[in-house]
């Protein structure tokens, strides 16, 4: 079917030419555009289909072979696979596909084996961590005392050691590992050392280097991690969702968490996009998409670097880098506007010890992901790092806008996306 990608729309377009009119200009900007954003991907129409498709009209709490409905004999099968093959992808005891976000995901884990009040060390959000992992305004920071880890001032890279001295000062019950912008390799056995030195609770949340794991490009924190938490729809190229990995010994207790605990019906054509989502992943292809995601990211990185940016840490080994404007004059906040105008699309963000403010920043991360599925690779990155130098560099010149956005078009014409431009 995928609707919207292969003329098949007119229901939605009679029944609402407003949204129908909206989805269309979406495409086009999806199409046209150079996309940057590191937690952005471009899903297989396999994938649309799926979200697209009849599983929306079921009710199915609860799991295989224990619904609270009847009629569930197909979508239990959905649930079923999409378990199986997760547990396979990743190697893990135990998988629950149900988390509706990567949010709700941690919540899960969290509340799997925490009280209010417990205290939880995670990544500061403004070196790299996410919301969920502790954020004053975030149910994390409302409901547990919060030790945080960051980066070392020096090398911009997690500093182990004063990760384990925190641990050993504070006692958390749960030690989270993974970060939403930490543009390095993560160890995951330190982590595992640190929370067996400490008695704590190991959840890694490797939502944004997913694709890189399933891919063989990055660490797995399966066997380290007693939890692992994760979105489908960054690296892994799947569908808006998530899902969550446990050692056997936690598996009734993240279940019954999920459901009944935080969430009611599970959202069946998110888990049949899983499903279809984590097949594709352990295929040959997916390794070599991986592998050149992280290749991807290299070129642009030293290109950027060639070209007079400064990058947090010096570089990166995954899909992501953070870009530090400061030698450029400019905030996080304009240059995402200027790139904007001229056809990239990527986000402001905190770098380490950021004399900024969150809503202006000195930084921009740039991720490679959605880039590579349309089919660029290392010669694209230059020309794309040419691109955002010629626009950053002169920040009062609309001309070089301007001619921008119509390179940028060309580059994207070159590499259709959902079979056309
Ligand atoms: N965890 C990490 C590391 C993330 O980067 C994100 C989202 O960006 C999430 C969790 C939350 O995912 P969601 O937006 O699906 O709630």
């Amino acid at each position: 079917m995928a609707f919207f990608t292969d003329g098949m729309e007119a229901a939605i377009e009679e029944a609402d030419s407003e949204i129908s009119g909206l989805i269309k200009e979406e495409l086009t900007r999806q199409r046209t555009q150079v996309e940057l954003i590191a937690s952005e991907n471009f899903v297989p129409t396999a994938i649309l289909d799926a979200m697209g498709s009849v599983l929306t009209n079921k009710y199915a709490e609860g799991y295989p072979h224990k619904k609270y409905y009847g009629g569930c004999e197909f979508v239990e099968q959905i649930e079923e696979i999409a378990i199986e093959r997760a547990k396979a992808l990743f190697g893990a005891d135990h998988a629950n596909v149900q988390p509706h976000s990567g949010s709700t995901a941690n919540q899960a884990a969290y509340f799997a084996v925490m009280s209010p009040g417990d205290t939880m060390l995670s990544m500061r959000l403004d070196h790299g961590g996410h919301l969920s992992h502790g954020h004053p305004i975030n149910f994390t920071g409302k409901m547990y005392k919060i030790a945080a880890y960051g980066v070392n001032e020096e090398t911009e890279t997690i500093d182990y050691d004063d990760l384990a001295r925190l641990a050993r000062e504070s006692r958390p019950k749960v030690i989270v590992a993974g970060a939403s912008a930490y543009p390095r390799a993560i160890d995951f056995k330190r982590f595992r050392e640190i929370a067996d030195e400490t008695g704590a609770v190991l959840v890694t949340d490797m939502a944004h280097i997913a694709g890189l794991v399933a891919g063989g490009a990055h660490e797995n924190p399966t066997q380290y991690s007693d939890f692992v938490t994760s979105t489908t729809h960054k690296t892994l190229r799947g569908p808006r969702g998530a899902f969550v990995l446990c050692k056997e010994a936690f598996a009734k207790d993240l279940d019954k968490t999920v459901f009944p605990g935080i969430q009611g019906g599970p959202l069946l054509p998110a888990i049949a996009g899983k499903a279809v989502c984590f097949k594709l992943a352990s295929e040959p292809s997916f390794k070599e998409y991986a592998r050149q995601v992280v290749k991807n990211a290299s070129a642009l990185a030293l290109a950027l670097k060639e070209r007079g940016f400064r990058l947090v840490s010096g570089g990166t080994d995954n899909h992501m880098m953070l870009v530090d404007l400061r030698r450029k004059g400019l905030t996080g906040k304009l240059a995402e506007r200027l790139l904007h105008e001229a056809g990239i699309t990527s986000n402001k963000n905190a770098i380490p010890f950021d004399p900024e403010k969150p809503m202006t920043t000195s930084g921009l991360r740039f991720g490679t992901a959605a880039v590579t599925t349309r089919g660029m690779a290392e010669g694209e990155m230059t020309a794309i790092a040419d691109a955002i130098n010629d626009v950053l560099s002169a920040p009062d010149d609309e001309a070089v806008r301007r001619t921008t956005r119509a390179k940028m078009a060309g580059l994207c014409h070159a590499f259709p996306l959902y079979g056309k431009l």
